[in-house]
């Protein structure tokens, strides 16, 4: 990993040149937030609507952030995969302390981190595993505590995964790293509600506002996974999938329906909304 762009404390380096403190709160508690801006043929999908996500966790954690400063980090970067596909990582922490204590000293200045990396997003189905949700209970905010989320989908990984759908109780949240959508068995799209303690995706209010257009009926509620052993079509939407249906979900009789025609135009509803937005970036 010697030539990728990255940025620490707003100077640009390669991601090997920086060096952080074993004290950064993002080391020893998770105490940061970040986000993925995923970038096409050098355009960023839905700049601003990450920004005010980042915003939103930084709110809710106390980081008064100076978002012209990592504004002008994320496009500095950005810069550097010139009409490529790729995304940018940038991420925050509280700072660093002086002595590890849970309890942070309020003048600490804030610690900004960020790469850019090219790549190719992948287009094939996924295979997952449904696996209880064990996560806390602020997934709403895009912190880099993810404990849970390893450690789920590495044990889906050890049974030929690439993804996990985590439940509650019987009721789905979402993806490892995505969040879900399905048809249930009347043909309505359904997916989770804000308030399952779900991160709000990017990709999945693009989705959202891609089908209220369109001729399907969306549903955002509670989502029983007793729905997936009579759904044709499972998918996952994030950044860097984009929409990916899964191919079967370990734990359910679920196994996608091939060519399903609802699947196809939804991803066609879907593509156009993304055009759409690439059209209109900058
Ligand atoms: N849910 C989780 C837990 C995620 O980590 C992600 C993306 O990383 C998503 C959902 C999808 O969010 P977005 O569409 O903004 O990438």
């Amino acid at each position: 990993m010697t030539d990728i762009p990255a940025i620490y404390q707003g100077k640009l380096q390669t991601l090997d040149e920086i060096r952080i403190s074993p004290l950064s709160r993002a080391y020893t508690f998770s105490d940061s937030i970040y986000e993925v801006i995923p970038y096409f043929s050098g355009k960023p999908l839905c700049f601003m609507e990450h920004i005010d996500r980042m915003k939103k966790s930084a709110s809710v954690m106390g980081l008064d952030i100076n978002y012209e400063k990592a504004i002008g980090d994320i496009k500095e970067l950005a810069n550097t995969l010139t009409n490529q596909d790729g995304y940018v990582y940038y991420q925050i922490s509280r700072g660093v302390d002086l002595v590890r204590s849970h309890l942070y000293q309020d003048d600490l200045e804030i610690e900004s981190f960020g790469y850019a990396m090219p790549a190719s997003f992948p287009s094939s189905a996924l295979s997952a595993m449904l696996c209880s949700d064990e996560r806390w209970g602020r997934c709403d905010i895009k912190s880099t505590s993810l404990l849970g989320n390893v450690l789920a989908m590495n044990k889906a990984k050890s049974l030929g995964c690439q993804e996990v759908v985590l439940h509650k109780d019987g009721f789905m949240t979402e993806a490892g790293a995505s969040n879900v959508f399905y048809f249930d068995s009347s043909g309505t799209v359904r997916t989770s509600s804000l308030s399952e303690n779900i991160l709000p995706g990017i990709t999945r209010e693009i989705l959202i506002k891609a089908l209220k257009d369109g001729p399907f009926c969306v549903k955002e509620g509670s989502c029983a996974i007793s729905d997936f052993n009579d759904s044709p079509c499972i998918w996952l939407t994030s950044s860097t999938k984009g929409m990916l249906p899964l191919t079967n979900l370990i734990g359910t009789d679920y196994k996608l329906e091939e060519n399903h025609s609802g699947y196809l135009e939804v991803v066609e509803l879907f593509n156009a909304a993304m055009q759409s937005h690439l059209e209109v970036s900058v």
